[in-house]
């Protein structure tokens, strides 16, 4: 009994500055939350949860934050954490080398066992960034991710990258059946959904149109709505990869046209990237993400290197539901959601002086950022009852952010510093599903020197298998 009853025990975290992100937008000068298992309890000012609760707590678990920030934890909704490996592989060269010399290679030499610690790096380097759940793009060894994210404490939207078509693949790695794409998704489903205290979500994975039958594309639209759950796909990357669906599927405008068409836009769709919707149909392409509740994850950064801008403004308008991701490390390089936040606002500042000529500060405010990172990433992976604000009843997935340092005071206008002055050391603590994953920086749950350099031993060696060598940029001596 005493084990119960110290396991219901509240924690107590007060003196906070605490943004809910709820429907609301409260926001709490001195507030307080309380956390009871894997949930919150109550949540209000200081006071009053002093009062109401502190008798039932021990006196370690009343915790004085100082006037810290207390945040919901941040989403990530595209990731690929079998990448990180990767990170530096592919830096300044044409897209062309970047995927069939580099990525291909390197993804198909990959084990399992190399998957576990690509995830748990990408892990570390995902929670220093305030990101409690994160939604894999799509890497080949779900079972290596998805160990790695039960030791780390994450939560996870994990996804198999699947294609049962296209050119350019390397030899040892032929696209499967459509057949085997479906069953293999199954079966890991079976294996991993609803897993690790039920952090882990399998989700459905279409690497590309350009990867993918049209058989592929329909039964993965029906076995994901038959087992309720996420469809994670590249949409409209590069205009190369429209003007292939114009050819091929015999559809003027392209992607996004041809998905309307067979049905696969749906509100459990997560189109990643989106850069390059239609300019003849681009009101109309924009209305169907919107009518069918499609919701899209920006890549400021890897957008920025390797796609273009998206439109990003114009589809907010819309009411699609867009939230931020990282891309993987040979994309972007720099895993940090942080980072993201502040890109996104300045890049589509910017566009907007690029597209009509003049330049509009307004756009992508502050507050439209933080709801990306948060509620807006919770819906996008479809896990918005439980997850991305802060209310009572729902998961305790949080982060402690320390403001007092050069990076951010004087705070003079305490929500606009976390989008525009935030950096990633700025986040002190970490908790997903009730558990600190990450404690005054210190990552809990694995140790970050340990996986370092076990990671850096085994990308040496996945490169060195793969035959991928890099030329030297500078005279070596
Ligand atoms: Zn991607």
């Amino acid at each position: 009994m005493g084990n119960v009853k110290e396991a219901r025990s509240p924690l107590i975290l007060h003196n906070a500055f605490l943004v809910t992100m709820d429907p609301a937008a409260r926001v709490f000068r001195d507030g307080a939350l309380v956390v009871v298992g894997d949930r919150i309890q109550a949540l209000g000012p200081s006071a009053q949860i002093l009062r109401d609760f502190s008798h039932l707590a021990a006196a370690e678990s009343i915790v004085d934050l100082g006037s810290r920030f207390l945040l919901p934890g941040f989403v990530n909704t595209h990731v690929h954490s079998s990448q990180q490996l990767a990170r530096g592989i592919a830096d300044d060269v044409d897209l062309k080398t970047w995927l069939h010399e580099r990525i291909w290679p390197y993804e198909s030499r990959m084990t399992e066992e190399d998957s576990y610690l690509s995830t748990l790096l990408c892990g570390i380097e995902l929670i220093h960034s305030g990101v409690t759940c994160f939604a894999e793009a799509g890497g080949q060894h779900v079972s290596g991710m998805a160990r790695a994210v039960k030791e780390l404490g994450l939560r996870a939207c994990l996804t198999q990258s699947t294609m049962d078509t296209g050119d350019g693949l390397p030899e040892n790695w032929s696209a499967s059946s459509t057949d085997d794409c479906i069953q293999s998704q199954k079966e890991l489903y079976k294996k991993h959904h609803n897993t690790a205290d039920g952090r882990i979500r399998v989700w459905f994975g279409l690497r590309q149109i350009m990867n993918a039958t049209d058989q592929l594309l329909l039964k993965t639209r029906d076995v994901a709505e038959e087992l309720k759950t996420g469809i994670h796909m590249h949409v409209a990357e590069i205009p190369y990869e429209n003007q292939l669906v114009m050819n091929t599927r015999k559809i003027n405008h392209g992607t996004v046209t041809y998905l309307e068409k067979i049905g696969l836009l749906r509100s459990n769709l997560l189109a990643a990237h989106s850069v390059w919707i239609n300019e003849e149909e681009f009101l109309l392409q924009i209305e169907f993400f919107s009518k069918a509740g499609v919701k899209v994850s920006h890549c400021p950064a890897a957008a920025m290197r390797m796609l273009g801008f998206a439109p990003v403004k114009e589809m907010l308008e819309a009411g699609i539901c867009v939230s931020l991701g990282t891309d993987g490390a040979p994309s972007n390089n720099r895993m940090s959601i942080v980072d993201e936040m502040y890109l996104a606002s300045l890049i589509n500042k910017g566009r907007e002086a690029y597209m009509n000529g003049q330049t509009n500060p307004t756009a992508l405010p502050a507050v439209a950022i933080l709801e990306m990172v948060t509620i807006n990433g919770a819906k996008s992976v479809l896990w918005d009852n439980e997850i991305g604000s802060l209310e009572v009843g729902k998961k305790a997935d949080m982060i402690v952010v320390n403001p007092f340092s050069w990076t951010m005071v004087p705070l003079h206008d305490r929500i606009s510093s976390l989008v525009y002055c935030m950096r990633t050391e700025n986040i002190d603590s970490v908790m997903c599903n009730g558990q600190w994953i990450m404690k005054d920086h210190k990552i809990l749950n694995v140790n970050e020197e340990e996986v370092t350099s076990l990671a850096m031993q085994a990308s040496d060696d996945l490169l060195r298998r793969a035959g991928i060598y890099l030329p030297k940029r500078m005279n070596y001596l």
